[in-house]
């Protein structure tokens, strides 16, 4: 056997197989890896279906790190519920993998911070990571209706709230490793009004000791709403349950401006492998164009190598890759969108218009510098 990381790789539909594609050759850079190409999501029920096989989730789990293109598209639309759908693959990936807390870092890249809806001052230097909790709280809990009253029920244990407060403060330590700054976790909760909200800040106190090298403190969810807006840079690791981590991870997202530039991981049990996928859809709208972003899926990877393989070096020379192709002006059909109100300025390259082959050519060199 090689010791060669296990990747499952998952190229899904619509433009999936063309960011992956370019992702893998990126990857091979950094020496061998084992990929295990299986189908998910509509490719799968065209072929078995069902949109997961009991086989391909099963080589998820068995897998170090599992790399996911997007699944959908119009051809597998459909009012009828029996029939099967391509989400119904990922929602029984995260359920069969046992994810339980869903990474997202907003980190604009330089060049980009003209794409975000804040100015320029308040967003640079911004590199934040949201961990939400994602199988428990309001969304899983005793709902229900009679006649003009309904409910939802909020619930968590300790055990939950314990395991997503250590993938928080591990995380923190992760990035302090390649980004050099003292690691800090912000809690957020709702405690002057919830129970479980402080059942969470009493449990995330009591595991805080155990990573007396990151700092802690906690914040309202209404606060962290607006702090958010006013102060992104501030932040380093927000760890958060499942509604409020909905909520504050689609604010945050927004921060960039970039849906094409936004990874995002899902991380289960110690030791168990990790999801690792680009937040966007697989955007038929431009299938087999050659015009895809692949950097979200390039930062996915990175994401992959530092809370998935363990090699934080690596990730740091693909996010430095980026940002200085970025610099150099090389611009995707959908970031140009963006920007190309921008004037001519002085000592700041063209923007280039180029397709996914000559983006990954422009990592690939960069790399190599
Ligand atoms: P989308 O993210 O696929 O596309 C939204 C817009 O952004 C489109 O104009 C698209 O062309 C553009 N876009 C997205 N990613 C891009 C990229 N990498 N490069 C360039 N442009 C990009 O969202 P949608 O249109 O709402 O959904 C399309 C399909 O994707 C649907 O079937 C939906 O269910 C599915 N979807 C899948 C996932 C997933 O697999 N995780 C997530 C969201 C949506």
């Amino acid at each position: 056997m090689s010791d060669a990381p296990r990747i499952v790789v998952l190229p899904g539909d619509g433009i999936g197989p063309e960011i992956v594609a370019a992702t893998r050759r990126l990857l091979e850079t950094f020496g061998s890896f084992e990929f295990d190409e299986r189908l998910l999501g509509g490719c799968s029920i065209d072929e078995h279906g069902t949109a997961l096989t009991d086989e391909v989730l099963e080589a998820c789990r068995a897998a170090d790190a599992v790399l996911l293109g997007a699944v959908g598209g119009p051809k597998w639309d459909t009012t009828d519920p029996a029939a099967p759908r391509p989400e119904q693959g990922l929602l029984g990936l995260r359920k069969g993998m046992g994810l339980y807390a869903n990474l997202r870092p907003v980190r604009p890249s330089p060049a980009l911070v003209g794409a975000s809806p804040l100015r320029e001052e308040r967003i640079a230097g911004t590199d934040l990571l949201v961990v939400r909790e994602l199988t428990g709280g309001i969304y899983f809990g005793d709902s229900g209706r009679d006649g003009d009253r309904a409910h939802d029920t909020c619930e968590y244990t300790a055990a939950e709230i314990e395991r997503i407060a250590r993938t928080a403060f591990e995380a923190a330590r992760r990035r302090a490793e390649s980004s050099g700054r003292r690691p800090r976790v912000t809690s957020v909760d709702k405690a002057n009004v919830l129970e479980t909200s402080r059942l969470w800040r009493e449990v995330v106190g009591r595991v805080a000791p155990d990573y007396d090298d990151v700092a802690l403190d906690h914040l309202l969810v209404d606060n962290a709403a607006m702090q958010l807006v006013s102060r992104p840079a501030d932040f380093d690791v927000i760890v958060t349950e499942n509604l409020f981590g909905d909520i504050l991870s689609d604010e945050s997202a927004m921060l960039t401006g970039s849906l094409g530039m936004l990874p995002s991981a899902s991380l289960g049990a110690d030791g168990a492998p990790g999801l690792f996928e680009p937040v966007h859809g697989s955007a038929p709208d431009i299938a087999g164009k050659g015009i895809a972003n692949p950097l979200a899926t390039f930062l996915s990877a990175a994401m992959m190598l530092r809370h998935g393989l363990e090699r934080p070096d690596e990730a740091s020379r693909i996010e430095t890759a980026v940002d200085a192709v970025l610099e150099g002006g090389m611009r995707t059909p959908d970031l140009a969108a963006g920007t190309l109100a921008t004037p001519p300025m002085p000592d700041v390259p063209a923007e280039v218009e180029v397709g996914t082959a000559e983006m990954t050519d422009a990592v690939l060199a960069a790399l190599a510098d």
